[in-house]
């Protein structure tokens, strides 16, 4: 690992001061991705601007449409929140299946969508949950955040300030965890609103998160097994294409028969 300055910071107008008057510089939230990356070499900042006690990127707060969370916002926070968990209670889920119990009290929701890997779990709830990504310059809405294979349409220096996500009837999410990593071999998250509005998204799967329009309209059909067409699919030593698509199409049916059995 490079040796590198480390830049505590209290709000966001200081972060971003040191961010632009560093060369080489990233921001650091949970340590949960950035720390191995550098510990293996894979990225080598001079300066580490830290936002994690922003008090800024701490809110939890819910209004009538939306649950507002902050970027810096733990996994494990979220997993046991009461206002997520009568809220959105599949993202209350989600979050308390993300690694293990170390990963979930240091990582945060900001470093995950910023991360954008694709087999993170909080990119399917952002997209099925009609997320608005809040950030120090904009509010982008996750269907155009998400640009491909580990990258979002934040720019440089960009900073996740908040996460407002729209608050739907029912949700569920189930996940089949790739065996060694704990990440998503495939995941599913289904949003019901009113007037029978259903987002499904999909993780771990392809090259990035995506919307699954086939299973939305057979969620409000009979067919249980739909279509999953796309020249992205992963295929690698963990399972090839054609098995993480029968898996997606068994999670959807799982996470649809949850929220139907839930009237
Ligand atoms: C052993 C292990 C198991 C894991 N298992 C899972 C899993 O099952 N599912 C899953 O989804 N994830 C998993 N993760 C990843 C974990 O969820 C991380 O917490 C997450 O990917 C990154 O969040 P972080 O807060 O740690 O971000 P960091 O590592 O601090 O930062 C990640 C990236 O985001 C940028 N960034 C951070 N915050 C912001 C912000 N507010 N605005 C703009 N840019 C920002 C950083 O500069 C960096 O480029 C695992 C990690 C480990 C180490």
């Amino acid at each position: 690992m490079n040796t590198f300055q480390f830049h505590s910071t209290k709000t966001i107008q200081l972060a971003k001061d040191a961010f632009s008057a560093n060369e080489n510089a990233k921001f650091l939230s949970g340590g949960m991705t950035l720390l191995p990356s550098m510990k293996h070499g894979l990225i080598q900042p001079n300066h580490l601007i830290d936002l994690s006690k922003i008090p800024e990127l701490q809110v939890l707060e819910e209004s009538n449409e939306f649950l507002t969370i902050g970027a810096a916002t733990k996994h494990d926070t979220v997993a046991t929140h009461p206002l997520v968990q009568s809220a959105i209670s599949g993202l209350a889920y989600l979050a308390s299946q993300i690694g293990d119990p170390q990963v979930r009290m240091r990582g945060t929701i900001g470093g995950s969508l910023a991360n954008n890997d694709p087999a993170a779990d909080y990119p399917a709830a952002a997209l099925a949950l009609k997320a608005h990504i809040v950030t120090d310059r904009r509010v982008i809405a996750a269907d155009e955040f998400f640009t491909g294979f580990y990258s979002t349409a934040l720019e440089e220096g960009e900073v996740i300030t908040q996460i407002k996500l729209s608050k739907p009837i029912k949700s569920a999410y189930v996940k089949f965890k790739q065996a060694a990593s704990g990440y998503a071999l495939a995941g599913v998250f289904i949003a019901l609103y009113a007037n029978q509005e259903v987002r499904v998204a999909v993780t771990g799967v392809a090259s990035g998160v995506f919307r699954w329009e086939e299973a939305e309209r057979a969620f409000l059909g009979s067919e249980m097994k739909p279509d999953l067409q796309r020249d992205d699919v992963i295929s690698d030593l963990h399972a090839p294409s054609a098995y993480r698509i029968n898996i997606a199409q068994v999670l959807f049916k799982k996470a649809a028969q949850q929220i139907k059995n839930n009237s």
